[in-house]
């Protein structure tokens, strides 16, 4: 067993529970248990996306839940405005000229969320703009975007709103029929709370208009044929069994726990312990606009941060991620959704602090009794 702590924004720490489930011995997809099993975790996952609309499950990781939400909804040709604020932003402009849309993309620089304005600007300039794409979190760059405000002006075109929730849904609010998102995807190995090979989408009553009229190429992720199939209670492909007994002892433990907001006020409290520890060992955040399930930290200049990061892991059995393309050796990138405890909190915090000793020469005073002052008032 390894003895490094998981604290990376996806693949996340399992609940001894779901480690369980996911030890029972296999069982047939069609069989009334799995019947009872299936049905209880397409109903509960409407509570997580915070819809009345019918929700999906995907046998494919959360880049296949990206594809399925878009190629759903697309015709060729159609002009999509692509909002980037890293890597995944990126991934989801690429697929959309995979597809033979006409992408237009909106960048912001590293590190700070897209600006409403310039979405505000775009639109207006683009009327034909049938879809536009964004990440709530961009797990690249740990920014939280507005998707609220960005929501509302779409709301006011003929365009529909894909959102990439695989950071956010589950880890913070994200309601989507409140604000008006016409499509979001959920990772099974991020905010879910599972192993990775799973994605979870659902679509707005404006989007399954478009989704009818439709002609972008589709077979697997046809959204028609899962939802004739969930409708018999069944799903269009061989289920995946293991990841959907998981998932529903993940929904089942929000809600033994206190629900989604206890969940969201969990997750917000590793990322308040997580700044605050931070700026007392004198590590700055990377990000403007930051985001509750992940934390960006910038490392102090002239310091091999691959390195960082590796000898924090072999030597302190803490496991983070490090920067990506023009961040990597950079940053750090903590992550605060999965089964995580305040002893794992506490380790990290220490590791962080010893591993920045053994690099820098630099002590921090007292700092056990301030981790364990944090966790026992907060
Ligand atoms: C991890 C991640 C993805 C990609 O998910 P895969 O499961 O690796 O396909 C997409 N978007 C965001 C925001 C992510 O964090």
């Amino acid at each position: 067993m390894s003895n490094s702590i998981l604290l990376a924004p996806g693949p996340v720490a399992l609940h001894p529970e779901v480690q369980k489930a996911l030890s029972l011995p296999m069982i047939h997809h069609r069989t009334p248990e799995f019947d009872q099993i299936l049905s209880s975790v397409l109903k509960n996952l409407k509570n997580i996306f915070q819809t009345e609309e019918p929700c999906f499950l995907l046998s494919a990781t959360g880049s296949g839940g990206m594809e399925a939400l878009l190629i759903n909804v697309l015709n060729p040709g159609d002009q999509v405005l692509a909002l980037i604020t890293g890597k995944f932003g990126e991934r989801w402009a690429d697929m959309a000229d995979a597809f033979g849309a006409r992408v237009i993309r909106l960048s912001s620089p590293w590190g700070e969320a897209i600006s409403v304005d310039q979405v505000a600007q775009t639109l207006k300039a683009h009327p034909q703009i049938k879809i536009v794409l964004c990440q709530a979190c961009e797990t690249s760059t740990a920014v939280k975007n507005p998707i609220q405000e960005i929501a509302e002006l779409i709301k006011k075109t003929d365009a529909i709103f894909l959102v990439d929730g695989i950071t956010a849904l589950g880890a913070y609010d994200l309601p989507m029929d409140r604000w008006g998102i016409d499509g979001l995807v959920g990772g099974s190995q991020k905010a879910f709370m599972l192993p990775t090979g799973m994605s979870f989408i659902s679509f707005s009553k404006k989007a399954w208009k478009k989704i009818e009229s439709s002609k972008s190429l589709k077979y697997y992720f046809d959204i028609k044929k899962e939802f004739s199939a969930n409708e018999k209670g069944e799903t269009y492909f061989s289920s995946n069994v293991s990841l959907i007994r998981a998932l529903k002892v993940v929904l089942n433990l929000i809600e033994l726990n206190g629900g989604l907001d206890s969940l969201f006020k969990t997750i917000g409290r590793r990322q308040r312990y997580t700044l605050a520890m931070a700026q007392i060992i004198g590590l700055s955040l990377y990000s403007r606009s930051p985001s509750e399930s992940v934390t960006a930290l910038l490392l102090p200049p002239n310091m091999d941060g691959v390195k960082f990061r590796e000898q924090l892991e072999v030597k302190y059995g803490v496991t983070v991620m490090g920067g990506q393309d023009q961040l990597k050796g950079k940053i750090i990138r903590l992550g605060h959704m999965g089964y995580i405890t305040d002893e794992d909190l506490h380790r990290m915090t220490l590791g962080l602090a010893q591993n920045l000793k053994d690099f820098t020469n630099l002590e921090i005073e007292n700092l056990e009794n301030k981790s364990r002052q944090w966790l026992s008032e907060n």
